[in-house]
């Protein structure tokens, strides 16, 4: 019988910033990286040490040592560094697709810049995997993936498991919902059942017996992987003298130092036919649900907040209109990369998150203001660009031009404003007060102006206002040029603005006041607290300040709609605990007071204010259990008895032919240990939900599989959740709001709007006051009502991926242009509107790239064009995989590349 052969892999998992800030775990990296690097010149039979899946090591470890770049490329092409295949180790479900889809890209050119690339998916550490991991692995040109979580092992003595999410080996098939297959391999022991192997006969003797036996437990073959480290651990520097002693003293085993490539290689050899299939997401459904550490995606909602912001300025604004409004050659590769680069440093694991320290998170804060700036300036540049290739010239003379951009994949209704330059007086023509007081002059004229379209027809338009403010031309081949403009604030209605569309208007100054179809009498407002259109009906209860929606297409009413509740949490920055006492408050508990914003035929605003008196923080028995390291299921604080008032203003805004019913809510929190969120009971009877995650629509049980302890059954979403039966639904659209929960007694969608806990959790004491979020916040979040028919609950699901994603203006002048007036840039049509766009992009051979998926679980007729090109399919590394003339599969990520 051929001898079992034990693969030991060294390692070490390399959090880049956790419980201490980057730059003191960084130094540590770099001691890491300099024995390792010694540890290879001087042990050739030391096979080599594997970077975590992370190929930013490389990166951090030259910006302190760059004298040793050639030795580590060397050690890299020689395979004794073993190198990506990811950027960073991220997390799954916070994070956008093209996030994913970067970190992939740049994970392989760093790779492949020094040497080779690591040939498995690497999640050890992810807080449960995404369902669409198999289809994106095939896409990244990888077949197996190892992990951490997720799954039940339950090893060779146990029965086979009928279950999705156990299996009875660390080896499984995992299944995609597009069908997709890639073999699972589970660190059934930790990525950490190799470490700090003994050279001490007597010692290793008891350490091997030990864990040859929990090796052997869950292996499916006689190839058994030992993970040589564990986080944050130096690398083992007599590993191999530990492996000779292990030889001699269990001869029936043949142990070698390796890594996952040779790992790999043996495992797909032997693997048997009775491996488990384990399919779609994995996220610990078969536990007792305390540990899923779902609950990072509501610790500090501020981090999902401005990620959320910065993936639109960079993904649909920045990198979008570069794509398709800048020549080919001037599309700015190496910018658009060192920015996703920056920001993929906040999309890791324990920092998007927010499971880290105070000082992780105000370093992310940094990194999406550089982010953002660096989006900012390519958008800006690039809308310039498409705004100079319109032809304006047909707008008379003396009007004012200027563009509206809809970079999303949906049509849009509603009410944008924009910011319409109408004179400057630069400084080198007068002195700047001088200057200012000439363009002040015009401010205060009384002008009047029509908006029109580029056919000279009049739009429902208005100036609502006008400023005066300094401003500064860069140009590329002069000295800056300053100045003081004068601007109108500028609201336009618009409705079904084309996807991916342009179009130019213009101001008209006209001699007499005219009357706009938005200054009748014409009001969505009645009563003081009733908001309805053509499509919706919501009246707000001047008794609780709950909502009762019409929705007019179904004639459906749903009753006591976003009601606000507080509770105590006394646990960490990864789980919720809801205090001893169960004290909750609602802001149902008192009357509101209501007030008129806005009204007018287009858009009515009502702001309901809501206070609900809170207590201050958990009682000093939760100081203790944290001092004293308590598991969070242990704890007994209760609530104290002080309150303070929380005051929630609540801006609800209906338009015109809107399907969304919209909230934009403020307020100032002065409590410790509390969460808050808002409550819809839409009492549909259902048995599932439907939310975005990453390239998928994932359908999940509304009650938890039978060993779930957790009260709570806390979710994670992209753009929106959903519920619906057989005749009517409702999807719930959030702006950076990733934490929702479906209370399945009365079909309640409980969005978590901020969390406060004071500590980090895991393994030690970290205090995070800055968790505790004090002071001003403000959450988005928005209702979409839909009927029986798949097509308009796609059709919700579009309108809420794209609520946040603004329309942009920029101001041009009257000139000739190559494009017309009016027009797209891409045309999507799938039947029932299935398929969803995540991103428009040039590849590394500035080819175009569109990328997107399937919404639906079913199959699609699709047609993509650009400029009447149809393109054909691609992978992640715009490699040819198929022409285009198929139907989309169900949950099927295409790519599509356009030369
Ligand atoms: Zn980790």
């Amino acid at each position: 019988m051929a001898k079992k052969k034990v693969f030991v892999i060294s390692h070490s998992h390399w959090d880049r910033e956790w419980y201490m800030p980057f730059e003191k775990h960084h130094l540590r990296l770099v001691k890491l990286m300099d024995e390792v690097l010694d540890l290879i010149d001087t042990d050739p039979k030391f096979n080599s040490f594997q970077l975590d899946g992370q190929a930013i090591i490389i990166d951090d470890y030259l910006a302190v040592r760059p004298e040793n770049k050639d030795r580590v490329a060397k050690a890299i092409k020689n395979g004794k560094l073993r190198v990506g295949p990811f950027y960073v180790l991220q997390d799954d479900f916070l994070i956008s697709p093209e996030s994913h889809v970067k970190d992939f890209q740049i994970g392989r050119q760093t790779a492949e810049k020094y040497g080779q690339m690591m040939g498995i998916g690497y999640f050890p550490d992810t807080f449960g995997n995404m369902g669409q991991t198999p289809q994106m692995l095939r896409l990244a040109g990888l077949d197996a993936v190892a992990f951490g979580r997720g799954v039940k092992p339950t090893g060779l003595n146990n029965q086979v498991s009928e279950s999705a999410f156990e299996s009875s080996f660390s080896e499984m098939n995992w299944i995609g919902p597009d069908q997709s297959q890639v073999l699972g391999i589970l660190f059934a022991n930790w990525y950490s059942n190799g470490n700090e192997i003994p050279v001490d006969r007597q010692e290793a003797k008891q350490y091997w017996t030990e864990k040859l036996a929990d090796v052997e437990k869950y292996a499916s073959t006689d190839n058994l992987l030992m993970m040589n480290g564990v986080d944050h651990q130096p690398v083992q520097k007599d590993v191999m003298k530990a492996l000779e002693v292990a030889q001699e003293l269990f001869p029936d085993y043949e142990f070698i130092h390796s890594n996952f490539d040779d790992y790999l290689a043996a495992v797909k050899a032997d693997l048997p036919k009775n491996l488990s299939t384990i399919n779609g997401e994995l996220t610990s459904q078969e536990t007792d649900g305390w540990y899923t550490l779902t609950n990072t995606a509501s610790s500090r909602i501020y981090l999902k907040q401005k990620n959320a912001e910065v993936q639109r300025k960079l993904i649909n604004e920045a990198t979008q209109l570069a794509a398709v409004a800048l020549p080919k050659a001037e599309y700015p590769h190496d910018q658009l990369t060192y920015a996703w680069k920056l920001l993929l440093e906040n999309h890791i694991h324990d920092s998007i998150t927010g499971c880290s320290v105070d000082e992780v998170h105000r370093e992310m804060m940094t990194r999406f203001e550089k982010v953002e700036a660096v989006a900012e300036s390519i958008r800006d540049d690039a809308q310039t660009a498409l705004a100079d290739q319109v032809k304006t010239d047909q707008f008379p003379e003396g009007s004012q031009p200027f563009v509206v951009i809809n970079p999303s994949d949906t049509a849009k209704t509603g009410i944008i404003t924009a910011e319409v330059e109408l004179d400057r007086a630069l400084f080198k023509d007068g002195r700047p007060d001088a200057q200012f007081a000439k363009m002040q002059l015009i401010a205060q004229q009384n002008r009047h102006y029509a908006v029109i379209a580029a056919d000279g027809r009049q739009v429902v338009g208005r100036v609502t206002g006008y400023t005066t403010h300094f401003g500064a031309d860069l140009p590329e081949d002069r000295f800056r040029v300053p100045y003081i403009g004068v601007y109108a604030q500028v609201e336009v209605y618009v409705k079904d603005l084309p996807a991916f569309s342009w179009q130019a208007l213009a101001l008209q100054q006209l001699t007499t006041p005219k009357m706009y179809a938005d200054q009748t009498a014409e009001s969505l407002i009645s009563d003081g607290r009733i908001l309805e259109n053509n499509l919706l009906k919501v009246e707000i209860s001047a008794v609780d300040g709950s909502l009762t929606i019409l929705d007019k297409k179904t004639n459906h009413t749903y009753h006591r709609m976003a009601v606000y509740e507080d509770t105590g949490d006394m646990g960490n920055e990864y789980i919720y605990k809801e205090t001893a006492d169960q004290k909750r408050i609602y802001s149902t508990d008192q009357a509101p007071t209501i007030h008129i914003k806005e009204d007018s035929a287009k858009r009515g605003v009502i702001e309901v204010v809501s206070t609900l008196q809170i207590p201050c923080q958990a009682t000093p028995q939760l100081d203790y259990e944290q001092r004293a390291v308590i598991d969070i299921t242990h704890r007994q604080a209760t609530r104290s008895q002080e309150t303070v008032a929380l005051t929630l203003h609540t801006f609800i805004t209906l338009e015109a032919d809107s399907s969304a019913l919209k909230f934009d809510v403020t307020y100032d929190n002065q409590a410790l240990d509390h969460r808050l969120r808002v409550l819809f009971p839409t009492e549909l009877e259902a048995t599932t939900n439907e939310a975005e995650s990453v390239f998928e629509v994932v359908q999940r049980p509304n009650v938890p599989e039978k060993y779930w302890e957790n009260p709570t059954n806390p979710q994670r979403q992209q753009a929106f959740v959903n519920l619906h039966d057989e005749k009517v639904g409702v999807t719930l659209a959030n702006d950076g709001l990733p934490e929702y929960e479906i209370l399945p007694k009365d079909g309640t969608i409980a969005l978590t709007m901020l969390r406060c806990v004071g500590e980090l959790g895991d393994w030690g004491y970290f205090l995070t006051p800055e968790a505790q979020c004090q002071g001003a916040q403000h959450a988005s979040f928005a209702l979409i009502f839909h009927d029986e028919t798949t097509a308009d609950r796609l059709q919700s699901y579009q309108v809420a991926r794209t609520l946040y994603l603004p329309i942009l203006t920029v101001t041009t002048s009257r000139h000739q242009g190559t494009c017309s007036a009016e027009g797209t840039w891409l045309e999507v049509n799938a039947d029932e509107q299935a398929f969803a766009v995540t991103g428009v992009e040039r590849d590394q051979a500035s080819d175009l790239i569109v990328r997107g998926y399937n919404l639906d679980s079913q199959a699609h007729n699709i047609d993509v064009q650009v400029a009447d090109q149809k393109g054909e399919l691609v992978d992640f590394q715009s490699q040819h995989l198929s022409e285009t003339t198929a139907p989309l599969k169900a949950a099927e990520i295409r790519n599509y590349r356009f030369k």
